[in-house]
């Protein structure tokens, strides 16, 4: 089975002149099925930028990054819209929108397909995706009476009801305390297990690491595997 990533002498820089700046130094990772794999590093170590890279939320300067079987480097705009449509999301803050039922809220991540659901078959979905979270009793409340654990569990749930091939989390126990956060961490390993979907989480939570699968530490712009 071909791997979900796979980055090959990835290199990114910002700025230009005297303020350019190479954050990503050789980067060669390789993410499999199934597995819940962490990436630490400090703060500053480029985290973020090689997450938002695999997610096609910017554009590969140099080195070969293949997401969900396509190529980024050199991606157009429709592949780069079709790897998105592969990946779900988590962040550090749950960004509900306090207007919409925990249902209503993973039910909107389902109106971004390609070939859009019918209603009833998203209303299922999303109960089902709610229910894979240990949410199952909470489909009709709103964030506000839900706690900052539950939250994070519908932004979860929001990530993979559209059964994504890749689950992308950005200090997602973040906002949380440490039992929560292990929860939230311990689910996600879970549905990595269970449904096969690889979940790739970047962090400086140490906290987390005793349960990720692998953990991957980021140093100089350097990646190498922790032991
Ligand atoms: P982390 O998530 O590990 O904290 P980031 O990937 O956010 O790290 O940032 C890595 C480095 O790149 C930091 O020094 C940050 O200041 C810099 N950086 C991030 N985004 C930009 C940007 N858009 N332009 C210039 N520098 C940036
Ligand atoms: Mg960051």
């Amino acid at each position: 089975m071909e791997p979900a990533v796979l980055a090959t002498n990835l290199f990114h820089t910002y700025g230009d002149g005297l303020r350019r700046k190479t954050i990503l130094h050789d980067v060669n990772i390789e993410v499999r099925p199934g597995e819940l794999t962490l990436i630490t590093g400090p703060s500053g170590s480029g985290k973020t930028t090689l997450l938002t890279l695999i997610g096609a939320l910017r554009a590969v300067q140099e080195g070969s990054l293949c997401v969900a079987g396509e190529e980024l480097n050199g991606a157009t705009p429709e592949v780069q819209t079709r790897v998105r449509r592969r990946v779900g999301y988590v962040f550090q803050a749950s960004n509900l929108l306090p207007f919409l039922t925990a249902r209503e809220n993973v039910m909107m991540s389902l109106n971004l397909l390609a070939e859009p659901l019918p209603t009833k078959e998203r209303y299922n979905r999303a109960a089902e995706a709610l229910a894979a979270v240990g949410l199952a009793d909470h489909l009709d409340d709103y964030p506000a009476t839900l706690s900052g654990g539950e939250r994070q569990r519908v932004a979860i749930a929001r990530a993979l009801a559209h059964r994504p091939r890749l689950v992308l989390a950005d200090e997602p126990t973040a906002a949380l305390d440490k039992q929560n956060g292990h929860e939230c961490v311990q689910l996600m390993r879970n549905v990595a297990r269970t449904q096969g979907c690889p979940i790739l989480i970047v962090t400086h939570d140490p906290r987390i690491q005793d349960i990720a699968d692998r953990i991957l530490r980021i140093d100089d712009g350097h990646i190498q595997e922790s032991t």
